[in-house]
């Protein structure tokens, strides 16, 4: 049962494999070189993990923690959907609700290995302010169990329960935007070992921090000056582009589209996102959420069949609560791509991804799929 707190437990106690309360938890460190900051987090290393030496996806050898039975394996959840087997409408819970745990459908509990701590009003340490800055890295980590059954991707997942996931999505980040001192918020999915996954009951992750990563806050300061300079928002503006070419879209309707954009710096990465202009992922509708929770899951199985059994990852970018100048600059999107290459010396030093395949050819093949589905988008 939930019982009823105001605040989230999102660290755990240790439970023998390595972590204890009152170990060091996150802390980040800026490389002055690259302006970035690296979250170092040695609580993660004591893992369960099923993919240990494994590149591809792999049968548990664990006792699954997100099966039906043992939810006692983690810790308690913030959010429960249930579907109703009468209607298949949703009926959800959150903190500070009573809900039966044996009947979930979708439940979002706190990370038990969290990369990040709590955000603590305490100052930043700094050892040197010039070339050994760390400080301590705040805010949330929590997990989307996203079946009751023991499946592995999100193409595995029936439709109710594919919409429940978004909207445990769109519930979460409410809940962390409103949390004082959140700047970034990131939702993902890692299928497979070579994808980052450690467990394969399906399921993806949300991570809120206090810190704004360097490449977002490039990523932003190029969309305001876009919107400043052209009085457009630079991902409407791309995705008219798209589809006025036609060259790399995979699928679309009046509301969505599906593209593998011009300078994809990944193979056979997809793209999805609205038409009309919205800053916020969280803000869509519930009509909206459904149709994009299909379009994602489509994507996936069209990734699915040209690569069968792929390691795949998805990213949600929703705008980041740091920017709030200019909140219109920004615009939604989940990027969505199978792990067909290794990160190599040119790009590890560099920075430079080399793609082996066109946009244009990837957006061919997976547009050859959606037709082959469903004959209406010829
Ligand atoms: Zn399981
Ligand atoms: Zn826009």
């Amino acid at each position: 049962m939930i019982q009823p707190t105001k605040h989230v437990p999102l660290v755990t106690p240790g439970d023998g494999r390595g972590v204890v309360r009152g170990d060091p938890t996150a802390e980040s460190r800026l490389d002055p070189l690259t302006g970035n900051w690296t979250i170092f987090s040695p609580q993660r290393t004591g893992r369960p993990d099923e993919f240990v030496d494994s590149d591809v996806r792999a049968e548990s050898s664990l006792e699954c923690p997100f099966c039906p039975g043992n939810e006692e394996a983690t810790p308690d959840p913030v959010w429960c959907g249930r579907i109703s087997t009468e209607d298949s409408s949703f009926e959800i819970s959150q903190v500070g609700q009573e809900i039966s745990n044996p009947d979930w459908s979708v439940r979002v509990v706190p990370n038990k290995f969290p990369a990040v701590d709590e955000i603590k009003p305490a100052p930043q340490k700094r050892v040197d302010a010039n070339l050994f800055q760390r400080s301590g890295i705040g805010g949330g980590h929590e997990v989307i169990i996203e079946s009751r059954q023991h499946v592995e991707s999100l193409t595995d997942l029936d439709l109710a329960e594919l919409n429940l996931v978004f909207r445990a999505y769109r519930d979460r980040l409410q809940y962390w935007r409103s949390t004082s001192g959140v700047s970034y918020l990131s939702v993902f999915k890692n299928v497979g070992g070579r994808a980052g996954a450690s467990l394969s009951h399906s399921h993806s992750q949300l991570i809120a921090t206090n810190r704004l990563p360097a490449q977002i806050k490039d990523s932003l300061d190029l969309m305001s000056r876009h919107r400043a300079s052209t009085g457009c928002c630079l991902m409407c503006d791309l995705v008219r582009g798209e589809l006025k070419s036609k060259q790399r879209i995979v699928w679309a309707d009046n509301a969505l589209v599906a593209f593998c954009p011009f300078a994809s710096h990944i193979p056979m990465l997809v793209r999805v996102t609205t038409q009309e202009h919205q800053d916020c992922f969280e803000n869509l509708d519930e009509g909206q959420l459904e149709s994009v929770s299909r379009l994602v899951g489509r994507v996936v199985s069209w990734l699915e069949k040209l690569r069968p059994g792929t390691a795949y990852n998805y990213c949600l970018q929703t705008r980041p609560p740091a920017m709030k100048d200019t909140p219109e600059s920004f615009h939604w999107w989940i990027d969505i791509f199978p792990r067909m290459t290794q990160v190599a010396g040119f790009e590890w030093s560099s920075q430079c991804m080399i793609n082996p395949i066109l946009p244009e050819d990837s957006a061919s093949k997976l547009a050859a799929c959606a037709r082959a589905e469903d004959p209406r988008y010829l």
